[in-house]
């Protein structure tokens, strides 16, 4: 049984409650058991003062790929949910695409099992659309949500047959599920290494067109309308994809859709240099998709905000731009990024980022948090949304390093992070040598 424990004076920020004030949360046996001003804590309650600092609800991240099984020298599941507490990510959705691929009940319920053995962030799996992600023949949908998957993807590569796609939007509703798509036409992105446009033509690199995106997300977003499934556009980069996100919403389609942090924050201009920490897919796009995509969060048309967490070993990056793999590391850098890039430019206030980093992403998932309401899963991040930091790769708990944030200043640091009442993070110690210290009452 955990301690009872006590946050004293922070700046209680809940999205579900319309919170934004000074109050005390208390955690007693793993869930919220009250939020106010001056609460009287439990005998050998731990009370911790976190003046100055927010209280939140975890982070949820939508979109995370752990690499157990296959390549756990990139990840593996401890190490990625160890990461995500340390982005103050309290529950993460894993990707299915995995060496095997997670397309049957039994990997379902290991990643699942994994991921509670570990006991940092809880993992929950995001089961394979198809057998072997191979786009043919549909998985057992039934059983692995029965296992514990929260949604369904090929993601990495999209589902290419429209009449499977068509199908998995069906299956879906039965078990009340989202379908997150990979929206992409192989055919239009070809060979391509980024964005299409003045930057490849200048570095010689072949380009990916904002139509490969726009195509595939039209065609889901039809196939979405025609059968009442929920679909979940992942990573959208392109302001024509938010064009017909937008206009499918305004009929009353049921789709949802995620941005990156990566693709809020930079152009295709950081590839300049052939630097492959800035190589992912879809490609960092032109500065007028950038603030499509921005605008389109504010508007609420982009629901929520997604790491695509994609761990990759330093000398598979180390390679041609050309050859090397797609893909940044993210859980560690998103909330330092998006506080300087949405809350510092004074697009969104705390609130609003909070919202879309954790209340949004649980609805869409129909998963547990998003909330500090009573009787709410413990999951709680503090963070300072003020402190300035260098990022240091060297520093993370991922296993990986590949992040085109490297020296670079952010703006608002996790102090702590905990999951059903107990700290899995604590940066605490590191503050308190200034300030006050835990007293116990
Ligand atoms: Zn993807």
């Amino acid at each position: 049984m955990t301690r009872p424990i006590l946050l004293r004076r922070g700046r209680v920020i809940d999205p579900s409650q319309r919170l934004d004030e000074r109050l005390d949360l208390l955690l007693v046996d793993a869930r919220v058991a009250g939020v106010g001003r001056d609460l009287s804590p439990p005998e050998g309650t731990a009370v911790v003062d976190v003046s100055g600092l927010v209280v939140a609800p975890g982070l949820i991240d939508l979109h995370v790929h752990l690499r157990e099984p296959g390549d756990e020298h990139k990840e593996t599941i401890a190490s990625g949910a160890r990461a995500a507490v340390a982005g103050g990510f309290t529950s993460i959705c894993a990707m299915p695409n995995t060496r095997p691929p997670i397309d049957d009940p039994a990997a379902v319920g290991f990643v699942r099992a994994e991921g509670e053995r570990a006991g940092f962030a809880r993992v929950y799996p995001v089961g394979a659309v198809s057998v072997g992600l191979k786009g043919e023949e549909i998985t057992e949908v039934g059983e692995l949500v029965a296992e514990g998957a929260i949604a369904v993807s090929d993601d990495g590569r999209p589902v290419w047959d429209s009449g499977l796609a068509r199908r998995v939007l069906e299956y879906t509703q039965a078990f009340d599920i989202p379908y997150f798509s990979h929206a992409e036409d192989l055919g239009l992105s070809g060979n391509g290494v980024m964005n299409e446009g003045p930057v490849s033509t200048a570095l010689g690199l072949r380009g990916i067109p904002n139509a490969a995106e726009d195509v595939a997300v039209a065609r889901d977003c039809i196939l979405a309308e025609l059968t009442g499934g929920h679909l979940h556009i992942l990573h959208v980069s392109t302001r024509g994809a938010v064009e017909i996100i937008r206009a499918v919403k305004s009929r009353g389609g049921r789709v949802t859709a995620e941005a990156t942090p990566h693709h809020l924050a930079l152009t295709d201009e950081a590839v300049r240099g052939y630097r492959t920490e800035a190589k992912m897919n879809p490609p960092l796009r032109s500065a007028a998709d950038v603030s499509a995509v921005r605008d389109a969060l504010v508007e609420g048309v982009i629901d929520c905000i997604a790491t695509d967490h994609a761990p990759h070993h330093y000398e598979d990056k180390e390679r041609e731009f050309d050859d090397a793999p797609f893909g940044i590391v993210g859980l560690e850098t998103a909330l330092g990024v998006c506080v300087r890039e949405l809350v510092v430019s004074g697009r969104f206030d705390l609130l609003e980022l909070i919202q879309r980093l954790s209340c949004q992403p649980a609805r869409i998932a129909g998963i547990p948090g998003g909330t500090l309401a009573e009787g709410a899963p413990a999951d709680v991040v503090v963070f300072d949304p003020e402190e300035r930091w260098i990022c240091r790769p060297e520093e993370f708990k991922s296993l990986s390093r590949n992040t085109p944030f490297a020296g670079q200043e952010l703006v608002g640091r996790v102090a702590m992070t905990l999951v059903g009442g107990r700290p899995v993070f604590d940066r605490m110690g590191d503050r308190r040598a200034a300030t006050a210290g835990v007293e116990v009452s």
